[in-house]
């Protein structure tokens, strides 16, 4: 491993991964977004709950995936559970100019997942820590029901 990678696995992001937060299936699911990162076999299926006031009331992930996958996506429910549709798409917008460099949003709320701006220098590595992401802005965007989103095609073009 070289040393501009070992700065990636930073303690918070290794804990994450070796004890993912969130992790499991939703007794009651609005939606589920199945997300697959052929490039690096990561695979998630995200679970949304929608609370009465729009509110991310609930979201919980499974699957399997590398330690930047999972760690992002058990990061990324800690950050978002409890917030509004509005709130949670301001960070995911956050965090994808984060980790490809091409934002110009603030980084302030994003705390913690600011550990993962070392990933924009390894684009493989970004499609592992969008994955969750890529996956929540699908719940998102959605009417409740199933939905599958991939790192190897856009959102708009599926
Ligand atoms: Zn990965």
């Amino acid at each position: 491993m070289s040393l501009e990678l070992e700065e990636l696995y930073q303690e918070v992001i290794l804990d994450h991964s070796r004890r993912p937060r969130n992790f499991g299936e939703l007794a009651k699911t609005d939606v589920l977004v199945h997300g697959d990162n052929p490039a690096c076999g990561d695979e998630i299926h995200l679970g949304v709950q929608f609370g009465t006031n729009d509110t991310l009331q609930d979201i919980k992930f499974s699957g399997h995936g590398c330690a930047i996958s999972r760690a992002s996506a058990s990061m990324m429910t800690t950050k978002l559970k409890g917030k509004s549709r509005r709130e949670a798409t301001e960070i995911l917008r956050a965090f994808q100019g984060l980790v490809t460099g091409e934002g110009t949003e603030q980084s302030k709320q994003l705390g913690d997942l600011r550990l993962f701006q070392g990933v924009r220098k390894f684009p493989q590595r970004v499609k592992c820590a969008m994955l969750a992401w890529r996956a929540v802005e699908q719940a998102l965007a959605q009417t409740p029901g199933e939905a599958t989103v991939s790192t190897e095609t856009g959102l708009s073009n599926p």
